[in-house]
């Protein structure tokens, strides 16, 4: 049994205090200083992690004063704030081992839109996506763009000032920021925008901190004007953050905001900012020029600048391969076509176009092509071939595929994985090819592996050395690469920090300021004398004072390697999470991840687990605990024994005795086990795995809620209840009972058996079921065209009609199916961690299953997660003896004879399909096997893009995530199901998925399968 996790880091008693004043001062958001809180908030994707105090969510700007005038009180001078947004950073910018301030959860309202202008007015907790989708209907668009878009705020934008691919046209976030509004921490607030010196008078005159700010910052410029022009680099890529070369404008107004954007939450609380947006480029293409060598695509960077494009993107061959492996490269394979000359393509250069007019963006491609066919047979240039994709939906799934290659890097074997630490440096772009070499000569060196990626018209290369950090000799090669990378760039007239901040990299800013440190101290003082914000970051306002250090700060791998190998390997599924947090998308349209959309609470997300998951297992180790041992010991020892034991354990929960098991716990029961992240996650963190396998472990000490034991034997009692469907349904349908179970159970809204007979069923349908016996007398036709359709719980006795159906249009195709007997597949037993039952279950579906599908007939499911347990979760514990079951669409869309014979009999229509989360994000091409059988059939399908429906199995029938599962329903469902437009077109393939329109809207939506049985004629 697992011991209890009494004890974890305490919150130092001034935070403590600090909390409970603000609580009692009025503060409206929520104030977290448990330990989940502050677990999930040590991270960002860099390689460190640093333990806050509490993490404070503010819901207004007032919250935010009231932060920073508590701080200000005697009492609290040594409180450290850290402002935070997405949590992106990849240089550890918003941790802090004082409170995070993160203002995603709550301050993310876009305020006002003004299209004739051209500006918004928004929270700096807005996602970048999120302002984007809600002004794309005024044909704008914010323009700084960054990989991270889908969950990167405005806020974290601003203040690492960032810029990625199109920076060369569109430049960076501060180019386009028109006012920020800051709470400074003296709880003033102060909007700044460029001011003549008329209005900067009056400003500097003041008495009070606005009023020094800008004397400073003035007095600074003024004094240091001839220092400051020889002393920064004219590169894209200029100074980010206290940037002395502007703080006057090209207009020469005074801008203070040139100093704000990029100063990493070091000089005060951006609440909000006006911004400037531009029209959406109406036409748009873009020409992938693949290389046999990857330095060959630096080279060629500059001659293609020649053509004017909008922007060029670099990958090499490494990132490229790896898309290739992920669900990403389904959308933009027929871009990359293989060369005609069969030679293997090393790098690939992106170059977007962008016109308003279809002749203006005809004529700047030929001007390209016409170069590059120009040079076609030139061997010097490198290029192999290129090809065009035309229109913005082509070009911005490309896009797509690019932002993913930090995460796909990270998606490797083993345990030395690609680490951020001198991924963004910059250097002029005529630098750039020669600086590679030599960087690429520096990682060789030490034998380091890397794949490279980045935007070569602005000069900037992302590079992640891989190294297991977890080993103290690798982890002492950050210092080694960054000295020798920092002078690297120092000899190409470049940056360390080209877009991604300077974060914990700090301790080379006195290096890179020079003589000009000591005035960048000076502004930091003027803003934040006792160092509060943020410190050790970019300046510390007293010479005495430090910066942080690259090797000064804890890494996750020196935490995670007190976790005990064997358990390490064991939970590998969730261990390799970087932190990239391209689980925190903002796109209510994705399915990644329901639980964190419902909540908007990071622990209730893929990162959030992942990071409690890694904190749980080394609190275990650190006890002696091997989690792997534990969970043989548990599937050997005896129910009844135990019990006494958890029954007490479970009473002291009851009375309130910590257990750090039970915030890991709630946050894993908030999860849908959707799989989405499996599919989605670059590095494929796989959360329903690694949560079965808490729930073993913390069931082994506690008792399980009655409901676990309903839905995981439900399969089991099933086929008995099913005999007696009238006793069972009237048990189950009065108000009382449902309350009741609601109650004592925890399910609601149980579903009721159709009391239909399928066996009589299928019989009255010449449907014979599938025994090596029956399958012996099949004619050589019959077993041609014969399929096997496997059965689940869910629709043959809560949906027989769709079994029925399912069965009448294979045999109107012309097929022959059989029904295989039914058996319990296990799945609901696995997601709630009965793992040795599940393992029985699937031992025993899998013989019979094996057995039938050894006579070469096809077997096919309806169900989509129960069907793709067969090739995931049964694969992992039955690896090559896992049956093959495909889903119905995935073998029908293959029977091209069969479906093209029998097109005339269908009357034709249009259909809009909502796919199911585990399908899409799992089996992604088959979804495209619906479009392909409908097409064939003389039908229509769109495929309509939505979240989760927020049902997933029993997650949204359990009297616990009710109110979430209805939450998630209303994001993206709500709207398609409800929308009249959509009325009889609509068809879904989740037996969850149906059941959920049907219990919120009453809207009950047939299975592709019945769509295509009632347009049969
Ligand atoms: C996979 C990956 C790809 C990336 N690609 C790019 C890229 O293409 N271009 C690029 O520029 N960056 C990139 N980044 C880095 C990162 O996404 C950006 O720096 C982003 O701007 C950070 O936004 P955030 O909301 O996550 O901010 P956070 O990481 O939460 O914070 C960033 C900094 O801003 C401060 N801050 C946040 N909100 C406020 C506020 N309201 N007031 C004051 N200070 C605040 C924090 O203290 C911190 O110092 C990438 C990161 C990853 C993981
Ligand atoms: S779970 Fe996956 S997507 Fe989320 S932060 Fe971790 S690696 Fe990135
Ligand atoms: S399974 Fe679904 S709900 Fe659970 S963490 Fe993954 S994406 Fe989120």
């Amino acid at each position: 049994m697992i011991p209890r996790i009494d004890q974890t880091s305490p919150v130092q008693a001034l935070y403590l205090r600090f909390v409970h004043a603000l609580r009692d001062l009025g503060f409206t958001g929520d104030l977290n200083a448990d330990y989940a809180n502050r677990t999930v908030l040590a991270t960002d994707n860099s390689i460190y992690q640093v333990l806050p105090q509490g993490v404070l969510y503010p819901r207004d700007t007032e919250d935010l004063i009231r932060i920073v005038k508590l701080s200000q009180e005697p009492e609290f001078h040594s409180i450290v704030l850290s402002p935070r947004g997405g949590g992106t950073g990849t240089n550890g910018q918003s941790l802090t081992d004082g409170l995070i301030v993160d203002t995603s959860k709550y301050m993310n309202r876009i305020l006002e839109v003004n299209a004739e202008e051209r500006w918004a007015r928004v929270q700096c907790g807005v996602v970048k996506d999120q302002l984007n989708a809600a002004i794309k209907p005024h044909g704008l668009f914010f323009a700084p763009e960054l990989s991270t878009s889908n969950r990167a705020t405005i806020g974290g934008m601003i203040n690492t000032d960032a810029s990625g691919q199109g920076s060369c046209r569109y430049g960076k976030t501060r180019d386009h920021v028109l006012e920020l509004t800051t709470v400074l921490l003296d709880g003033s607030l102060w909007t700044s925008r460029a001011m003549e010196e008329s209005e900067l008078e009056p400003v500097i005159a003041r008495q009070d901190r606005v009023g020094n700010v800008h004397r400073v910052v003035d007095s600074i410029q003024r004094e240091h004007y001839a220092l400051i022009e020889q002393k920064f680099p004219k590169v894209n890529r200029c100074l980010t953050g206290y940037d002395l070369a502007h703080i006057r404008d090209e207009q020469g107004k005074f801008n203070l905001n040139n100093i704000l954007c990029g100063s990493e939450g070091t000089l005060g609380f951006i609440t909000e900012a006006k911004i400037n947006l531009l029209p959406i480029p109406k036409f748009s293409a873009l020409v992938n020029v693949n290389y046999r060598d990857f330095n060959a695509a630096l080279r060629d960077a500059p001659e293609l600048m020649k053509a004017n494009p909008t922007s060029i993107e670099t990958v090499d061959s490494k990132v490229l391969n790896l898309a290739m492996q992920d669900i990403v490269w389904h959308s933009v394979a027929e871009f990359f076509p293989a060369p005609a000359s069969g030679e293997k393509i090393q790098g690939i250069n992106l170059v977007e176009y962008t016109a308003d007019t279809e002749e203006e963006l005809n004529s700047d491609i030929k001007s390209l092509t016409s170069l590059l066919n120009q040079f076609a047979s030139d061997i010097g240039t490198g290029r192999i071939s290129y090809s065009i994709a035309w229109g913005s939906d082509a070009v911005n799934k490309i896009w797509g595929m690019r932002k993913k290659a930090v995460g796909l890097l990270g998606n490797v074997e083993g345990e030395i994985r690609p680490v951020p630490f001198v991924e963004d440096t910059a250097v002029p772009p005529e630098n750039l090819a020669d600086f590679i070499m030599e960087f690429r000569a520096v990682l060789d060196e030490y034998k380091l592996t890397y794949g490279m990626f980045g935007h070569v018209d602005a000069g900037v290369l992302h590079v992640r050395p891989a190294l297991d950090m977890k080993d103290p000799a690798q982890g002492k090669m950050v210092r080694v690469i960054t000295d020798r990378v920092v002078a690297l760039t120092q000899k190409y007239n470049g940056l360390l920090w080209g877009e991604h901040g300077k974060g914990v990299r700090s301790e080379y800013a006195p290096a890179f300021f020079g003589e000009l440190y000591p005035e960048i101290q000076r502004v930091k003082a003027a803003f934040d004398p006792r160092n509060q914000l943020n410190p050790g970051k970019i300046a510390t306002p007293a010479a005495d004072l430090a910066l942080a250090k690259i090797d000064g700060v804890m890494t996750r791998g020196q935490q995670d390697r007190k976790i005990i190998a064997q358990v390490w390997d064991d939970y590998s599924e969730g261990m390799h999470c970087n932190g990239n947090g391209l689980c925190y998308n903002w796109n209510p349209n994705d399915a990644m991840c329901p639980s964190w959309k419902g909540t908007r609470e990071r622990k209730h997300s893929p990162k959030g687990r992942a990071s409690l998951m890694r904190e749980w297992l080394k609190q275990m180790s650190e006890r002696g605990v091997n989690a792997v041992q534990e969970s043989k010991k548990i599937k050997h020892a005896s129910f009844i024994f135990n019990l006494p034991t958890r029954i007490v354990n479970t009473l002291g929960k009851r009375r309130g005795d910590y257990d750090f098991s039970h915030e890991v716990h709630e946050a894993m029961a908030g999860c849908l086990a959707c799989k989405s992240c499996v599919g989605q996650c670059p590095i494929k963190v796989d959360v329903p795995e690694f949560r079965a396998k808490f729930f073993e472990l913390y069931y082994s000490r506690y008792l399980r809620p009655l409901k676990d034991y309903f839905v995981g034997g439900l399969e089991f009692m099933i086929p008995s209840l099913a005999k007696f469907p009238w006793a069972y349904n009237a048990l189950m349908k009065p108000r009382f009972m449902q309350k009741f179970m609601a109650r004592f159970v925890g399910m609601v809204d149980s579903p009721l058996l159709t009391g239909i007979n399928l066996h009589k069923a299928a019989e009255s349908l010449g449907v014979r079921y599938a025994t090596l016996e029956s399958i012996a007398q099949l004619t050589p036709t019959e077993k041609l065209n014969a399929v096997i359709l496997v059965q689940d719980a869910f629709t043959s006795y809560f949906e027989t009609p769709l079994v029925i159906d399912t069965l009448t249009l294979l045999k109107k195709l012309g097929f022959v199916p059989l029904l295989a007997p039914f058996k319990p597949n296990g799945k609901p037993l696995q997601v709630h961690g009965f793992l040795k039952a599940f393992a029985k279950a699937a031992d025993a579906n899998a013989t019979q299953l094996n057995g039938i599908a050894s006579s070469g007939i096809p077997l096919i499911g309806i169900e989509p997660a129960m069907t793709l347990a067969y090739r995931a979760e049964y694969k992992k514990i039955l690896g090559d003896n896992a049956p093959k079951v495909q889903l119905i669409q995935e073998w029908l869309a293959k029977q091209t004879e069969q479906l093209s014979n029998q097109a005339n009999a269908f009357k034709t229509e249009k259909f809009s399909l909502l796919a199911h989360c585990t399908e899409k994000t799992n089996a992604v091409s088959s979804i495209k096997d619906w479009q392909v059988i409908f097409n064939k059939l003389g039908q229509e399908l769109n495929v309509i893009d939505t979240g989760c429906c927020g049902m997933a199995g029993t997650y949204g029938h359990e009297s616990n995530n009710v109110e979430t599962s209805k939450k998630i329903y209303a994001l993206s469902w709500a709207d398609v199901v409800r929308s009249p437009a959509n009325a009889g077109k609509l068809t879904a393939t989740g037996y969850s998925c149906r059941s959920q329109t049907k219990r919120i809207d009453n809207v009950s939506l047939p299975h592709p399968v019945q769509v295509l049985l009632r347009q049969s004629m």
